[in-house]
């Protein structure tokens, strides 16, 4: 397991590694089993993978975790060692944007899809996201690249990124890891006490009750929406929810028709979570 900080050396190791694919999974570190998750899909389908571990500064607005988002570079390289990865990438941040990180050139993705869902509180983080994804597709050119459903918003960002800006790289979106309870996996979860621990599940809990009624056959947004509040925690300080097309993020206006997503976002204490799921109704399988 090579670990390298600069884009130079990283781009040495990959000159001599030409004939065979690479496959990236972009983290912010403090690995967790969704990573984990992320790495084996990688893994099995790329000769060489890469892991970048970047706390990304630009996808941070003020007052939001950058400085105290948890940083452990020794435990994940552990972590990627033992899942058989082959290069850490971490960089700090003077390497990829230099001294003036406020003067950067970033790359805006379209309004319709930043200024949505979580777009609306985090105003500048789909922009940041973009930025940092741009520069490690260019830096690595990996053939595929993976992200977690569990960002439902970035997966669409990224795919249309990737579209609109004519990377060659396979964007691969994973499936999300949960506890038992159905907590979505997410280093963030570190911030909750035990006792909040149920309070957090009720996000993925409730989620599944519209799942329910769309499985039974119910496609009436309202219906669907009034479900998951009815079931969602009353601890939970409910940021939105929503129902959206799952590659535009346009909202459901009456009825789903297409491959939707169902995304959550609020707060247990201080701590901001996100959870989603898919519903496609050409994939339904009766009850
Ligand atoms: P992060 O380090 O939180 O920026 O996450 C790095 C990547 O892992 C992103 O593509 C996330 O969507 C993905 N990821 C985070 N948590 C999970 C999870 N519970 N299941 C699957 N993927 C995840």
């Amino acid at each position: 397991l090579l670990v390298t900080t600069t884009v130079e050396s990283l781009r040495d190791f990959l000159k001599n590694f030409k004939q065979g694919s690479v496959g990236l999974v972009p983290t912010m570190g403090a690995l967790h089993a969704g990573h984990i998750f992320l790495i084996n899909q990688a893994r099995q389908a790329y000769d060489l993978v890469v892991v970048s571990i970047f706390v990304n500064p630009l996808q941070f607005g003020a007052g939001e975790d950058y400085f105290k988002y948890p940083r452990n570079l020794e435990s994940d390289r552990q972590v990627c060692e033992q899942a058989g990865v082959d290069v850490i990438f971490a960089p700090d941040c003077s390497e990829l944007y230099g001294s003036a990180t406020d003067e950067t050139m970033r790359v805006v993705p379209p309004e319709s899809m930043t200024r949505v869902l979580c777009g609306r509180s985090r105003i500048g983080h789909f922009t940041g996201v973009a930025t940092v994804v741009t520069k490690l597709l260019n830096i690595i050119q990996p053939q595929g690249a993976y992200f977690g459903e569990k960002d439902g918003q970035q997966v669409a960002i990224i795919r249309r990124l990737v579209k609109d800006l004519n990377f060659r790289t396979e964007i691969i979106a994973v499936p999300t890891v949960r506890l038992a309870s159905g907590l979505a996996l997410s280093s963030r979860n570190q911030y909750l006490q035990p006792n909040q621990l149920d309070v957090a599940a009720s996000l993925y809990a409730s989620l599944q009750r519209a799942e329910l009624l769309f499985r039974a056959g119910d496609l009436r947004s309202e219906v669907l929406i009034a479900a998951v509040k009815s079931h969602l925690s009353p601890s939970v300080a409910l940021e939105y929810v929503e129902l959206v097309n799952a590659e535009s993020l346009m909202n459901v206006e009456a009825k789903i028709t297409n491959k939707t997503m169902l995304a959550i976002a609020g707060r247990v204490g201080n701590t901001r979570l996100i959870d989603n799921i898919i519903l496609n109704p050409s994939k339904t399988i009766p009850l």
